[in-house]
């Protein structure tokens, strides 16, 4: 078990590597947790790392051609992929601060020369890797080495038969396997039918289906957010607040925590934790940009890294700042101020919420 204390804002956060459990205390006044929850950590518990700045698929047009819309743009933009030594800076400075680094970018990462060896760094500074891919290609030495450096993988719900292929070759390889599954306009319907009793539409042996909110960013249409009030946002909500017999877990991105708090009420708040970016996580782009969320495709709160600016200037600095200022200031006189804080500060459409008390800053 990893423990973290954070003398500046008075937590403790306990973190199991072998099985991926975390908790953290409240506040500790004089020794005693006063059950009020931290605003965020001296430095990034969890970092984002796109060591992808291209995607193979995407320039092929694969991706968008089965109907996924890259928030990454892999089909007109690209990058030269991070470097290893650029990688081995990042968990330097991390060492004994970062319980998780999620590898990802504008393609694959287990397509990454040095994927390998990017693991390994990540495993030999204590750090866990994990990392999301659309399962295209996999082979056998990147399965092998997800079950022997990675706490979990997660394969985006492509729903072709890569996807299928690959979730089961991580399965048959005992590495623990999540489906990470877009909500938007073009899916409610599917997530409907599969969360109502379809449970075969799932691979099983999985260990959990996270709903990932459509975001407009990227090749990402307007037209597919989903919206507040919509009654089969509140039916898929409903169903999942009643049902309680799943045959594996399920999550959601932070972005999706206004939905929560919205349309379910048997949910433990104390299991939720709203939008991470700049509080919790950073993420940090191929070419060295750190920004406090990788939806920030636009890059209005980078800050790029180099000799003279480390993680820790990014993180203290005025542009993390400023985007912390939104969730301190919005939404004042809601009751759930303090588990939502208005929600995502990059994409104020995806906030799924139409209470009379929002007032995003
Ligand atoms: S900034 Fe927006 S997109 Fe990024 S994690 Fe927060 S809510 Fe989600
Ligand atoms: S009013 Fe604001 S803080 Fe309250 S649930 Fe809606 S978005 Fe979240």
């Amino acid at each position: 078990m990893i423990k973290l204390v954070d003398k500046k804002n008075k937590f403790i956060s306990l973190f199991d590597p072998k099985t991926g459990f975390y908790v953290r205390s409240g506040v500790i006044e004089k020794g005693k947790d006063t059950g009020v929850d931290p605003f965020m950590t001296t430095y990034p518990q969890l970092i984002d790392v796109g060591i992808m700045g291209s995607c193979e698929s995407g320039r092929l047009g694969l991706c968008k051609n089965a109907g996924i819309q890259c928030y990454q743009d892999g089909l007109h933009k690209s990058l030269p992929d991070m470097t290893l030594n650029d990688f081995k800076k990042i968990v330097d400075e991390s060492k004994g601060k970062v319980l998780q680094i999620a590898l990802g970018g504008r393609g694959n990462p287990n397509k990454h020369k040095d994927f390998g060896a990017i693991l390994k760094y990540c495993r030999d500074n204590d750090i866990v890797p994990n990392y999301t891919t659309s399962g295209l290609n996999l082979t056998d030495e990147e399965v092998s080495l997800t079950k022997q450096y990675c706490g979990a993988v997660a394969v985006s719900w492509q729903r072709g038969q890569h996807t299928r292929d690959a979730i089961y070759k991580f399965l048959d390889a005992g590495c623990k396997t999540n489906i990470h599954y877009v909500l938007g306009n073009f899916s409610i319907d599917e997530a409907l039918e599969k969360i109502d009793g379809c449970f075969d539409a799932f691979p099983s042996g999985i260990n959990a289906v996270v709903f990932l909110a459509h975001k407009p960013v990227g090749l990402g249409d307007e037209e597919e957010v989903l919206k507040a009030g919509n009654p089969k946002v509140k039916e898929f909500f409903s169903i999942i607040d009643n049902k309680k017999d799943f045959p594996f877990k399920i999550g959601f991105d932070s972005c999706s925590v206004p939905g929560i708090l919205n349309y379910t009420s048997k949910i433990d708040k104390a299991s939720i934790d709203t939008c991470e970016g700049a509080r919790w996580s950073m993420y940090i782009s191929a070419d060295m940009v750190a920004l406090p969320c990788s939806f920030d495709q636009d890059h209005r709160w980078g800050v790029k890294l180099g000799d003279n600016t480390t993680i820790q200037n990014a993180w203290n600095g005025a542009y993390f700042e400023d985007f912390r200022g939104s969730f301190k200031k919005s939404c004042p006189s809601c009751t759930n101020r303090i588990d939502c804080m208005g929600s995502c500060p990059i994409k104020r459409q995806i906030v799924l919420c139409d209470r009379k008390e929002k007032d995003l800053a």
